[in-house]
């Protein structure tokens, strides 16, 4: 397991803490870094409590997600595995959240669009982004950030994309969203 040590010093108090974080983590580790406890820390000296950002790799079944740094995660890694670099911890988290559900990334981004456009248009104007939230037994559930709304759409409507998309074989470590899934995304 691949602990490295960095020295911080503590925004309160300023003391240097000598800090181990924790870079390869895996599926059943999700609940720690969905809700931060994974990027906590408190200062040796004066207990005050902060989070720390830093890079980590979390590794599934079928996948491996990368947040911020790819560099140092990639060496002999399986080409089977499907390999996503994030640069916000809010793109991190949506792609955990919906490769542990068994989805496709690409098609989600295919779906968010698609539920975009359907938006009123004074609804349009205040979401800043949509992400996968999760899902249920019928919907897949969908967060409009800057509207604190959620919207959703049918399993079947994924399941009917997905049978009829194209695939494609993507080669290494890439950085899939709103603005380039295009590229990966076909109908048959
Ligand atoms: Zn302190």
């Amino acid at each position: 397991m691949a602990l490295q040590k960095i020295d911080v010093r503590c925004p309160k108090c300023n003391k240097k803490n000598r800090i181990k974080i924790r870079q390869e983590y895996s599926e059943e580790d999700m609940s720690i870094i969905l809700d931060k406890t994974a990027f906590k820390h408190t200062c040796l000296s004066c207990e005050e409590t902060w989070y720390l950002d830093y890079s980590m790799s979390v590794t599934g079944k079928d996948f491996l997600v990368i947040y911020k740094k790819e560099d140092d995660f990639l060496e002999n890694k399986e080409e089977k595995l499907r390999m996503r670099l994030c640069h916000s911890f809010e793109e991190f988290k949506e792609k955990l959240l919906l490769f542990h559900d068994g989805l496709d990334d690409i098609v989600i981004e295919f779906i968010k669009d698609f539920l975009y456009r359907q938006l009123e248009d004074s609804l349009k104007e205040e979401v800043r982004e949509i992400r996968y939230d999760g899902c249920n037994e019928t919907n897949l559930i969908f967060y409009l950030l800057g509207a604190k709304k959620s919207i959703g759409c049918t399993k079947e409507f994924y399941e009917r994309l997905n049978e009829k998309r194209k695939q494609k074989k993507i080669k290494g470590c890439v950085e899939i969203n709103a603005s380039n899934y295009h590229q990966y995304f076909r109908l048959r």
